[in-house]
């Protein structure tokens, strides 16, 4: 095969505005009201958790923000990041589809979450926040904000369900390394496995009650998905190098929705463009959730957000795609998918398996068990495209390798991966 598989560019190329959808989403956006009066929050109400400028960013109308240079400089230890034909998997689909993924796992944490962790770490600082906390669950999201905060001089704390602290240390040991603290969470019960709702709990505990500490979110809110866009900003770009002139499809996994809505936002207002998401079965929150206001966290602590959730105390059976299994949803895919823009379809854990290791054998690159989900729904497109004969282009966002998940696939391979 001679034909070109890489579409990069150039790091000059790296976007220099995050797109805001705010304004162009189809409706307006429910407002995130306040856990004890139940009005809608001000900025002063967020104050004690974010510094101002991510406040700013979370409400803001502005069509296009621009990225600080100081991000930037960050940013470009990666990116722009490759957008890649798969020719292997359609060759091995037998589909006549064209199916593009943009790699996000070449980020020094291995996934899409340092694009936001790098801007909040960045926005603290300037607000002279010295400490962050955060929760994470298998260790995705509190490495990439342990990367960010060395990158800054920022102290860390993050507190990491129990489950994943025991049974997964390598992210621990990332993290330590990047120079923060991890603890098990919740830290008042060492029976308790944890949630990620509780470790939220934990770490805003933390923060509201120290001066000189904020809290930082890695999926769900407003300016975290901004922060993604950079992803479909540069694979729009990218697409036009490979000669296509649009996507007809645009795919991602979906837990609190950051590296989805980074990949499809920026496509949005594009009517000929479909926009799938993915997501766990066992965590099926955009499929059979309630579209409603509920909290974020188990405590009850966070604002109340408009979204689709499955009760702020449900707690998902433990799967292997850790980041996808969250009660709630960013507020902004919910309102897409309520208003008909997006569609959704769930999966169960061995399907994405199946489709994940199709890939491996195929492409080469072992995706995250989270990847694997948007890895699947491709799959199945890929599959109707062959059945009605037809070139579509599909997209999909790689949002992370799979390398410190290799004991999943080891479950996977002897055959005792479970669907829940
Ligand atoms: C965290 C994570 C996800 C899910 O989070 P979103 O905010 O929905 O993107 C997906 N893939 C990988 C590799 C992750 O680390």
């Amino acid at each position: 095969m001679t034909e070109q598989t890489r579409f990069d560019l150039p790091q000059s190329a790296i976007p220099t505005a995050w797109y805001n959808a705010l304004p162009d989403l189809p409706e307006p956006l429910a407002p995130p009201l306040h856990p004890g009066t139940r009005e809608p929050v001000g900025p002063d109400d967020l104050a004690p958790l974010f510094p101002m400028a991510l406040i700013e960013q979370e409400m803001t109308g502005a069509p296009w923000i621009d990225v600080p240079g100081e991000v930037l400089d960050i940013l470009r230890l990666w990116r722009p990041t490759p957008l890649v034909r798969a020719r292997r998997l359609e060759q091995a689909l037998g589909t006549p589809a064209r199916i593009y993924y943009k790699d996000e796992s070449v980020s020094p944490a291995g996934s899409h979450k340092p694009n936001t962790a790098v801007p909040q770490a960045y926005y603290n600082k300037l607000d002279g926040t010295k400490r962050l906390t955060t929760e994470t669950g298998a260790g995705q999201w509190g490495s990439s904000l342990a990367f960010a905060c060395a990158q800054f001089d920022l102290e860390c704390k993050v507190y990491m369900v129990r489950a994943s602290y025991e049974q997964k240390p390598y992210r621990r040991m990332l993290m330590e390394t990047w120079g923060s603290t991890v603890v098990p969470s919740p830290i008042d019960d060492p029976s308790h496995p944890g949630s990620l709702g509780a470790a939220i709990s934990d770490a805003v505990r933390d923060a509201v009650g120290r001066e000189d500490t904020h809290y930082s979110l890695g999926s769900v809110l407003n300016h975290v998905l901004l922060h993604q866009t950079m992803i479909g900003i540069e694979a729009k770009e990218q697409l036009a190098k490979a000669g296509e002139s649009h996507p007809d499809v645009v795919i991602g996994s979906c837990g609190g929705g950051s590296n989805l809505g980074g990949i499809a936002l920026p496509f949005m207002t594009d009517s000929r463009v479909r926009l799938l998401a993915i997501e766990p079965s066992s965590c099926p929150t955009l499929t059979e959730g309630k579209f409603d206001y509920d909290f974020g966290d188990v405590a009850g602590m966070t604002p109340l957000m408009n979204m689709y959730t499955l009760g702020h105390d449900f707690v998902p059976p433990s799967i292997h795609a850790g980041g996808l299994r969250y009660h709630g949803d960013s507020p902004v895919i919910s309102l897409l998918v309520h208003a008909g823009r997006m569609e959704a379809a769930a999966y169960p854990q061995s399907k994405t398996f199946d489709a994940a290791v199709q890939f491996a054998r195929s492409e080469g690159k072992i995706p995250a068990p989270e990847t694997g989900h948007a890895i699947r729904g491709v799959i199945d497109e890929a599959l109707r495209c062959k059945e009605e004969g037809r070139d579509e282009v599909l997209l999909f966002n790689y949002s992370g390798h799979g390398f410190l998940d290799l004991s999943a696939y080891d479950d996977y391979n002897k055959g005792r991966l479970l669907d829940a």
